[in-house]
């Protein structure tokens, strides 16, 4: 089998409220999907979750020739033609979340030629729904965020996930944490989400403040290639260190690994160079005594990857579930997603189980 071609459709939707979190705040969100099509007549859907503004001319100018010709089944020679080869100008950034989206195309390719879901191609299906964690609340009022934090609860979900730190909200983010864990009670899991905003001191000062809300972990406190800065924090804080969404290919993982630099390691199948080394730094975790929670704020191509990758790896803990209603999760599904109680329908079908219509894009 070989790709013929590779075609871009990226959806925009417009949000009715901004979703801020330390690093700024957006009106809209956009999803990326990535075709690649076969002389077999199957097409494959992936996802760049890369930079907006650039994976178009990435995917389609940068990659696609290189891709075209190329056999889907063999994902080790894709990698080398589209990351290895290339490594000494690109090894991280907009151009490997675009390699991933080829990568998981070639996944769905794959399992919709031999009529089995991704998750038989990747050592068997292990478990059939995965616990998930709401994601996520934004900064914003805190009474809101506290309603809508005992709302996910509500809907059976057992940890949610707020985005704080933002420059001058310091006091306010200390209210936000108190209403928040008031409305869910002590029992549930509270994650907080810093997304690289803090240097060293302030990540140190901010953690021992909130200890007392018992978060679930702290996630991305420093800069995502600071690992001494993370494990250093891990030594002196009474809280579980998360990171890893902004890290690129497996051995991109290693120093924060070796340094032992996080309780909970978080590969984004769509950054990270896709599933096949997404399932690397899992299993490197695992040898590691570090637990894998893989990364997922995209579409329902990501969710559907990562929903299939955990099924394979009983081990990965906590599937990250978009909970804000702004992803295009439903539409992309070929199967209803079902979630009950706070666990996700690993998708039943061949290949990923998702696709894209022309009425989801005129939409
Ligand atoms: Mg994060």
């Amino acid at each position: 089998m070989k790709i013929t071609d590779i075609r871009f459709v990226q959806l925009v939707r417009p949000l009715d409220r901004p979703q801020r979190n330390a690093q700024g705040s957006r009106n809209e969100r956009r999803f990326n999907l990535v075709l690649v099509e076969t002389d077999a007549g199957l097409t494959g859907l992936g996802d760049a979750f890369g930079d907006d503004a650039l994976m178009e001319t990435i995917v389609l100018r940068r990659l696609r020739p290189m891709a075209i010709g190329l056999d889907p089944y063999d994902v080790a020679k894709l990698w080398h033609k589209l990351f290895a080869s290339r490594a000494f100008w690109e090894t991280g950034g907009s151009v490997v979340c675009g390699i991933s989206a080829i990568e998981v195309a070639c996944w769905d390719i794959r399992g919709q030629a031999e009529g089995v879901p991704v998750c038989e191609l990747l050592g068997g299906r292990k478990r059939d729904r995965i616990e998930a964690y709401a994601s996520d609340l934004h900064w914003e009022e805190p009474e809101r965020m506290a309603d809508l934090a005992a709302q996910y609860v509500e809907a059976g979900f057992r940890c949610v996930k707020t985005h704080i730190g933002a420059p001058g909200e310091h006091e306010r983010d200390l209210e936000r944490m108190r209403r928040i864990r008031e409305a869910i009670g002590k029992d549930v899991g509270f994650m907080v989400d810093i997304n690289t905003a803090f240097d060293r001191p302030t990540a140190l000062r901010f953690g021992r403040e909130i200890a007392s809300f018992s978060p679930y972990w702290y996630e991305e406190p420093l800069s995502p290639l600071d690992w001494q800065g993370h494990a250093w924090l891990r030594r002196e804080l009474p809280l579980k260190i998360a990171t890893g969404e902004n890290l690129y290919a497996a051995e991109g993982f290693e120093p924060l690994l070796a340094c032992r630099g996080c309780d909970f390691v978080m590969p984004d199948i769509l950054r990270c160079g896709g599933i096949e080394q997404a399932r690397r730094i899992c299993e490197a975790a695992r040898a590691a005594g570090i637990v894998a929670s893989p990364h997922n704020y995209s579409s329902g191509v990501g969710l559907a990857a990562t929903l299939h990758l955990m099924a394979a790896l009983p081990e990965a803990e906590w599937l990250e579930f978009d909970t804000t209603g702004t992803a295009v999760y439903e539409e992309l599904f070929v199967e209803p997603l079902v979630v009950e109680g706070g666990f996700v329908r690993v998708p039943q079908g061949p290949g990923l189980g998702v696709r894209l219509t022309a009425k989801i894009v005129d939409q």
